[in-house]
């Protein structure tokens, strides 16, 4: 079977040289159609390949029969590398172009490939729990300066461990669902705090990484037995709450005002087929503890876009892009240190990078940033500004990894800004 990375494999399946999912990519998700159960499918071009359609018939050996009628990856995920990459390789054959057992019978492609026009898509796997890092030097830099001011920018622990905190699984959604504006406790000069709702709300431009294999409470990580774990990638939006947040972080760091929701993409993009786009991570100084030292070509080259719509617009206008090559500390290092004093990674595990920021301008990776905590008003184009987002205002991330002629994408990371509730009396 050839190498499902190679640039040169088409589909008999029509695929745009701009889709996100073309034969190099095959991208697991959860999907439903109109009175079936959700199910694991991969994408290509305009479908979604139905996975457990698939295998009834007999044509993915490697894996147990049922596992992709599970309603989540996890399963899937359990089985772990050698199985990963045996169904790559199998579903890749299955889909080229001078593959005819697919391609040739008529019954079984009107029974597996699903227009995704026709189908819903889920979270594509449990979220057992949510990590979040801080791991881009512009983004904390940043941050640091509009927070703490130039001379104390960055912490003194920052260029020595990827700094992160424990975030919530709870409210890991999918992209297209809504995001409420949460109400949180505000406090402003001297006056005591009042419960409201948050007049700050952003976003956060970040990638996130699904872990597919567990570690055993007490072992640490080297850098073979991290890469292992990793499953693959998708777009995370880690919407923030900083006026909530300014008041409740000290000292333990954010708590609700980024508990409310957190969006990813309904694409969950391998590492495997992310291997084409591997680069190198920016020098580190002063190098890092031995334990977290990597070798090799360790961030990805993947481009990420903004779009916002407020409700006046009829189409929306790109506010931020960036990539995720400008991380600083990599997701390999984020996960060889999250395991270091011995925590366990479970399966279904999802790792945020942190909000991705670049050193111009127009890379930075959160309002926050973008209106230099609203002392800069963001220009739309059409006469509005944004100091943050607004109710009604509709956010969608996209990224790509650019190929020789296709592009391997992760779809849409997307939510629309909705009301706060009323506050409580
Ligand atoms: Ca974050």
């Amino acid at each position: 079977m050839s190498n499902p990375n190679d640039p040169s494999l088409r589909s008999f399946i029509d695929v745009a040289p701009t889709s996100d999912f073309p034969i190099q990519n095959l991208p697991y998700g959860v999907f439903s159609t109109a009175g079936a159960a959700r199910r694991v499918g991969v994408a290509i071009g305009d479908f979604i390949l139905d996975l457990a359609e698939i295998a009834r018939a007999g044509l993915l050996p490697e894996t147990p029969v049922g596992i992709f009628e599970a309603a989540a990856l996890n399963p899937f995920m359990a089985l772990g590398p050698v199985v990963w990459t045996a169904a790559r390789r199998r579903i890749s054959a299955l889909l080229q172009a001078d593959a005819p057992r697919l391609r040739d019978d008529a019954g079984l492609r009107a029974r597996a490939l699903v227009p995704m026009a026709q189908a819903s898509l889920h979270l594509p796997f449990a979220v057992s729990a949510f990590s979040d890092f801080y791991s881009s030097l512009q983004h904390a830099s940043n941050a640091g300066m509009i927070l703490r001011g130039p001379n104390a920018a960055l912490m003194p622990n920052w260029r020595h461990m990827p700094i992160g905190y424990n975030s919530r699984a709870s409210t890991v959604v999918v992209s297209g669902t809504p995001v409420r504006r949460p109400l949180g406790q505000l406090k402003t000069g001297e006056a005591p705090p009042v419960m409201g709702p948050c007049a700050k709300l952003d976003f956060e431009l970040e990638m996130g990484f699904v872990i597919g294999q567990p570690s055993t409470m007490g072992e640490m990580l080297d850098q073979d037995a991290a890469e292992r774990m990793i499953f693959g990638f998708v777009l995370l939006n880690d919407w923030s709450a900083r006026d909530i947040q300014a008041f409740e972080y000290q000292p333990l760091g954010p708590f609700l005002a980024k508990a409310f929701a957190t969006t990813i993409s309904p694409w969950v993009v391998t590492r495997e087929a992310l291997e084409p786009f591997r680069t190198a991570t920016p020098a580190q100084e002063p190098a890092p503890l031995p334990y977290l030292r990597q070798t090799g070509l360790q961030n990805y080259d993947v481009h990420l876009e903004v779009d916002l719509q407020t409700a006046k617009m009829s189409a929306p206008v790109t506010i931020s892009h960036s990539n995720f090559k400008y991380m600083y500390w990599s997701s390999l290092q984020q996960l060889m240190h999250h395991a270091s004093t011995g925590c366990a990674m479970s399966v279904g595990d999802l790792l945020g990078s942190g909000t991705i920021s670049g050193d111009d301008k127009t890379e930075r990776g959160s309002l926050l940033e973008l209106s230099w905590n609203g002392t800069e008003p963001l220009a739309l184009g059409d006469g509005e500004t944004r100091k943050f987002l607004e109710d009604g205002d509709r956010l969608t991330f996209r990224g790509w990894a650019q190929g020789e002629g296709y592009r391997v994408g992760f779809g849409e990371a997307a939510g629309l800004i909705l009301p706060a509730p009323p506050a409580p009396v």
